[in-house]
């Protein structure tokens, strides 16, 4: 069994990095961000709400988020995880951390990947032809990129003085595959 989680601002490519792991280790991909997005389809009070705050760029609240998170690992994850895009808050993290206790659950990795704000911005516009997304172009970047500094970026922060042996920072700026390989051989030293 492996834990792990993902760490980077928005546009990093942390959700890349997490599918391929995923698919490489055949373990389920948490991504918050895709489960809010499926959730905004069912076009609900709640779904209208995180809709709203997604296009806006803030982050939604933490109780929607726990609540999410705790279904999913409970129902699927009894042989390991990735999260992806969570905890991003520190009531987040104390949520999680409670929750790997109750099961007897240990995290074995924790990647974070880093990228400057111009890289990130460009990345994000491309992926925005490809994929579509209301919170992808220049004006909500910058909010979701706050959002990463103010709040998330003091999470992983955290997990790194609390977690040093299996935190492990990633140059974002590379390739996919680059990027791909040094995870992989970080996995591999275990
Ligand atoms: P992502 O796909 O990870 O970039 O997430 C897209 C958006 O979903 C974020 O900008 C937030 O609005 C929301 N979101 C995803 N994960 C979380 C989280 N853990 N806490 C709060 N909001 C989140």
């Amino acid at each position: 069994m492996i834990n792990i989680i993902f760490f980077g601002p928005p546009g990093a490519g942390k959700g890349t990095q997490a599918k391929i792991i995923s698919n490489k280790l055949s373990l389920p991909h948490l991504s918050t961000g895709d489960i809010l997005r499926s959730k905004i389809k069912q076009n609900d009070n709640l779904a209208l709400e995180v809709k709203d705050i997604i296009a806006n760029g803030k982050l939604v609240p933490d109780n929607i988020l726990n609540k999410i998170v705790s279904e999913k690992l409970i129902d699927d994850c009894k042989n390991g995880f990735i999260l992806d895009g969570y905890p991003r808050t520190l009531d987040q993290s104390k949520f999680l951390n409670n929750l790997l206790n109750e099961y007897s659950l240990n995290l074995n990795y924790i990647f974070n990947i880093s990228v400057n704000f111009e890289l990130l911005t460009k990345r994000i516009l491309n992926r925005s032809i490809e994929e579509n997304r209301e919170d992808d172009n220049a004006d909500v970047i910058k909010t979701r990129y706050q959002e990463y500094k103010n709040t998330t970026q003091k999470v992983s922060d955290f997990y790194k003085t609390v977690y040093k042996e299996i935190f492990h920072e990633v140059d974002g700026d590379a390739e996919i595959e680059e990027i791909t390989k040094k995870i992989i051989k970080i996995l591999k030293n275990r």
